[in-house]
């Protein structure tokens, strides 16, 4: 009996091989609701695969290959192999946006042999997932691939029109432009995350999940072709990727959603990272913050020492006294240590009136964290010298945050700010800080890709066009429709540090220069904008002058075990709504841009047996962003799931509400 069984298992497995060599040339996956379809093909002797959303194409054949130095790779390819699998696990993030994460896929795996010279093996992995697709390159080492140098990679994605895309050009530095709807072949040049609007109503936005070893993706277009094509960051010598130990590319992912709120709930990108590589996580903690820092960009203290230095211990004292009255989870100090002068800084050496020990005591003494701060100058090399000693120093001092800054055109000079060097240089200090139990606040980065899930000690990361900008920028600011669009741009690429919360509108040192928001609109960028470490970026002086509005910002987490979006169109408005990790209590920000609306929430995110009272911050009756921001009303009322609110916005306005379940 059993070898009957065995002889038949033989003859069934036989025929799945036969089957699958017959069926080698056209291979085809589908994301498990059945909705999204991505087929391989070779085509002129490339790989090229195509995406479809039911009979709908979004991606039409798109070649694969690589330029090395010595010769392309995937050029005249035989399909040797597929390889179908599907995957279905949730778990959990360290912190974030949602309690669970399912990750549920299809798999294909395509491997490939060329047909010429030392027949060369690579494989090229997809998936789809219900929120989209990715792919990347496997490329293990053989005879003739030992060592490699990458020229370019030669990934495409074509679309089938001239579509809207919302994109910032390719810089070597810090990601801090405005994102412009323009016509894809309009765009030149540019970063991803590339948000799309098709001319079927679909959104998409191409990007890349897991960037280990590898330069920064950024897409090119050229007039009369609807085809994107990946140019990687180059080193300063021009080379792309220099390949040793790490044998894969990152993943190059689309998100295909029917609406724009769904690119935000996408968590393809974090599903395509590794799995959590910290044991213990119990020192990391999302929090919101306060800051000597807002102060400097307004132009009333220094970062250098002498009459208006912002770093002395009696200022940073009043800070903590401040957090700790508020309950925040710490105070940022950036100019505390020696080299503002001259942007070569030290370290480990604070400046002579700030008491490194005191204010360390002091902080214990009040349960306040101690932000660190590492201004580089761009000078990674020297940082990566001084690593240990530097983060010694802190955890010595009870400091287990640190932001980092990279602020300069080229790191060391010479690197851009998202090429393969710049990758390692972050990926180090954030192990290195994982060592040291400190939690990291990148600004000036490469553009995140998803890391925090692997290394959660990533809290944030700035590679936007912040808020600072409404300090000093010759423009006159952020415009009031930038917090409209960034969400579904920069946002989707992880945890933003853009430092919400201004009270003041008056800008002494450029009157030009101004936040052009309500502050209502300011209370709910605390909601809309996601990260787990978040700083009031204000002065002291003006949370005191609105301590019912401030209310909302202490109350505010950081850290929710849901996310829904019941409204939302990108560059005109955005409502979103998270309940708290910690308690049933819901926080919904609504915004708008230069235009009053009427923000329309439907509250059936709500629990359907419970009421609730909701405690609503909008703008005032008189309110508007040019003529009067700090006009603003706060109610109460009881709501339940079956209500829509109605609440008016001002121009460049917003609501912030708290809706907490009656007992
Ligand atoms: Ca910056």
């Amino acid at each position: 009996m059993k070898k009957r069984i065995l002889f038949l298992l033989v003859i069934f497995l036989s025929c799945v091989i036969f089957f699958s060599l017959s069926q080698q040339k056209d291979k085809q996956i589908v994301s498990p609701n059945g909705n999204i379809s991505l087929q391989v093909n070779i085509v002129d002797g490339q790989l090229a695969y195509q995406v479809a959303y039911g009979s709908v194409s979004i991606i039409r054949p798109s070649r694969l290959g690589l330029k090395l130095v010595g010769g392309d790779l995937g050029t005249h390819v035989k399909i040797m192999r597929t390889q179908v699998t599907s995957f279905d696990k949730t778990w959990m993030p360290v912190w974030g946006e949602e309690e669970t994460i399912r990750n549920h896929y299809q798999q294909l795996v395509v491997d490939l042999e060329e047909q010429k010279g030392n027949h060369r093996k690579f494989s090229v992995i997809f998936r789809a997932y219900n929120d989209g697709i990715a792919f990347r390159y496997s490329y293990p080492r053989q005879k003739g691939l030992g060592d490699f140098t990458i020229l370019e990679e030669k990934t495409e994605f074509a679309l089938n029109e001239n579509d809207t895309c919302w994109s910032i050009p390719y810089s070597t530095k810090y990601y801090e432009g405005l994102f412009t709807p323009k016509p894809l072949q309009d765009i030149g040049w540019v970063s991803t995350p590339v948000t799309i609007k098709t001319k079927q109503n679909f959104y998409l936005a191409i990007h890349e999940a897991d960037l280990t070893d590898y330069a920064a993706m950024n897409l090119f277009a050229s007039k009369g072709s609807n085809v994107l094509k990946s140019r990687l960051t180059p080193w300063s010598t021009g080379e792309r990727v220099k390949v040793t130990k790490t044998r894969k590319t990152p993943w190059r992912t689309v998100i295909i959603a029917r609406c724009p709120g769904d690119l935000i709930l996408s968590r393809m990108m974090l599903n395509l990272n590794e799995p959590n590589k910290i044991k213990d996580t119990s020192w990391i903690t999302p929090q919101r913050y306060i800051g000597v820092w807002w102060a400097y960009h307004m132009g009333k203290k220094t970062w250098t020492m002498g009459p208006k230095h912002g770093a002395t211990t009696y200022n940073v004292k009043r800070y903590i006294d401040f957090a700790a009255k508020h309950h925040f989870g710490g105070v940022l100090v950036e100019g505390w240590n020696e080299g503002w002068e001259d942007f070569k800084f030290n370290y480990t050496k604070a400046y002579s009136d700030f008491d490194m020990p005191e204010i360390s005591a002091y902080c214990k003494q009040k349960k306040i964290g101690l932000i660190g701060h590492h201004e580089t100058g761009a000078n990674a090399a020297d940082y990566e010298d001084n690593l240990d000693a530097a983060f010694a120093y802190y955890q010595k001092y009870g400091v287990n945050v640190v932001k980092t800054g990279y602020v300069g055109e080229r790191l060391n000079g010479i690197e851009s700010h998202s090429g393969q060097y710049a990758v390692n240089h972050y990926r180090k200090v954030i192990e290195t800080a994982a060592r040291y139990h400190i939690m990291i606040d990148n600004h000036e980065p490469v553009m995140p890709t998803g890391l925090q899930r692997t290394f959660p000690n990533l809290m944030t990361q700035e590679g936007v066009r912040g808020q600072e900008w409404n300090a000093w920028s010759l423009d006159g600011g952020n415009p009031p429709s930038h917090t409209c669009i960034f969400p579904f741009t920069r946002g989707l690429a992880g945890p933003t540090d853009f430092t919400p919360g201004v009270f003041s509108f008056v800008n002494e040192k450029m009157p030009q220069t101004k936040v052009s928001t309500t502050l209502a609109k300011q209370l709910a960028l605390s909601v809309v904008i996601y990260t787990p470490l978040q700083m009031a970026c204000d002065m002291i002086e003006h949370y005191k002058q609105y301590p019912d509005a401030f209310s909302f910002i202490t109350s505010c987490p950081t850290n929710w075990s849901k996310t829904v979006i019941p409204e939302a169109q990108i560059g005109k408005y955005i409502t979103i709504a998270r309940r708290d990790i910690a308690s049933p209590t819901w926080y919904v920000g609504s915004i708008t841009n230069e235009k009053a609306r009427i923000s329309r929430i439907k509250l059936d995110f709500l629990d359907k047996k419970k009421t609730y009272e909701a405690t609503i911050y909008a703008d005032g009756l008189n309110a508007d962003y040019q003529e009067n921001p700090t006009d603003y009303a706060i109610q109460q009322r009881m709501v339940c799931s079956a209500d829509t609110l109605q609440i008016p916005l001002a121009r460049s306005g917003g609501v912030a509400i708290i809706i907490k379940p009656n007992k």
